[in-house]
């Protein structure tokens, strides 16, 4: 039922005449309509939803991808640390190949591992429990990479007290309202006309929480779910909404996302968690949106319990774009790099490293331009 082609042209047809309508009473000659996330721009990619829009709608890849705005510092630590006696670094299979800040090898935990250094990739953190189990003289360290959806996986077992004393938690954690009113107020340029929110993030944070940007801003967002048709039906949603002069949220993932959210997680997440200013790898530091543990939990908290300082590095490797590439400011055709120096294989820059990543997916899924 989210795959009826027939339903994705009817859409389509409806979303040329509206933007047509849109173009000719505003004098705009395109459209921006940013997806936050990267889930979403895989579906747009790999099903060539673009080739379905007008040349006037123009679907920008968003910052949703959190391996990409993953700082390059937390890696270098990490790789630093899986040499240690004693310690074994886990690592979700997503952010392995990450390159640190240090332009030299080895460059990510990937080849960390390649040369000898301890560590072990899961497929989630109830997985880094038992490995921390198993093995009780050494110490391990998760690196937990994700936004709201994924800090439950992390914040429940915090706060149930079922957490090993030798299992330590580095929180790379960023939250997304924060980034996006960030990109709002910072990059008037990309002047967005609408935006596709993230469905997973808001299934634990709720719809409301991206009301402010249609409050605040006037532009018009909607909560999508992830098959085709979801992504085509939100499309149509927020041309509607510019048409109708009223830009408003709207929640167009109902058979997921209820208003205020998973209140459970929410509850775990404050509890275990508390917001600060943090730095995103290519865009800055973003007031109040990443989460280092509360007091109560901070014997847990790596970088903490180590006395590390969080520190901003040139993160950035030469000839790489993915700074503006997240931002929405470049596609990865036009980084030089790309499909050449930088591939899914052997990712040189953040961007191509993750299934989530938008150079990673324009790569494997050879986009309609
Ligand atoms: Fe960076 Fe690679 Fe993307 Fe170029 S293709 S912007 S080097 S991640």
């Amino acid at each position: 039922m989210y795959r009826s082609r027939d339903i994705a042209v009817q859409l389509s047809e409806r979303i040329k005449e509206l933007s047509k309508k849109i173009l000719a009473e505003t004098g705009r000659d395109e459209l921006n309509i940013m997806n936050f996330c990267g889930t979403h721009e895989w579906t747009i990619t790999h099903y060539g939803l673009r080739s379905l829009m007008p040349p006037s709608v123009n679907l920008v890849a968003g910052p949703g991808c959190p391996v990409c705005i993953t700082p390059g510092y937390y890696i270098d630590i990490l790789i630093d640390a899986s040499f240690e006696r004693n310690t074994i670094v886990i690592t979700y299979g997503d952010a392995f190949k990450l390159p640190g800040s240090r332009n030299k090898h080895p460059r990510s935990l990937f080849h960390a591992k390649a040369n000898g250094g301890n560590v072990k990739v899961v497929y989630s953190f109830q997985d880094a429990v038992k490995e921390a189990v198993r093995e009780p003289g050494k110490k391990h360290v998760f690196l937990a990479v994700g936004f709201e959806t994924t800090m439950p996986a992390t914040a429940i077992p915090l706060v149930s007290g079922k957490i090993p004393r030798n299992l330590y938690i580095l929180s790379a954690y960023r939250l997304t309202p924060p980034i996006m009113r960030f990109l709002l107020e910072k990059h008037p340029e990309i002047r967005l006309d609408g935006i596709i929110a993230p469905g997973h993030v808001s299934a634990v944070i709720g719809a409301n929480s991206w009301r402010f940007v249609a409050e605040e801003y006037g532009i018009p967002i909607v909560v999508s779910g992830f098959e085709p048709l979801d992504v085509v039906l939100s499309i149509y949603m927020i041309l509607k909404s510019i048409e109708e002069g009223r830009p408003r949220l709207m929640n167009e993932y109902t058979r997921v996302v209820n208003p205020d959210g998973n209140t459970y997680a929410l509850k775990a997440i404050s509890e275990a968690y508390t917001v600060k200013d943090s730095y995103w790898r290519g865009i800055g530091s973003v007031p109040l949106s990443g989460a280092v543990h509360s007091p109560r939990y901070s014997n847990y908290d790596y970088l903490e319990s180590m006395g590390f300082k969080e520190t901003i590095t040139d993160d950035k490797h030469p000839g790489c774009i993915c700074d503006k590439v997240v931002l929405g400011l470049a596609k990865p055709t036009q980084c030089p790099l790309f499909m050449k120096a930088c591939t899914p294989n052997n990712p040189y820059g953040p961007c191509m490293v993750s299934s989530e990543g938008t150079c990673r997916i324009w790569a494997e899924n050879m986009p309609v331009l």
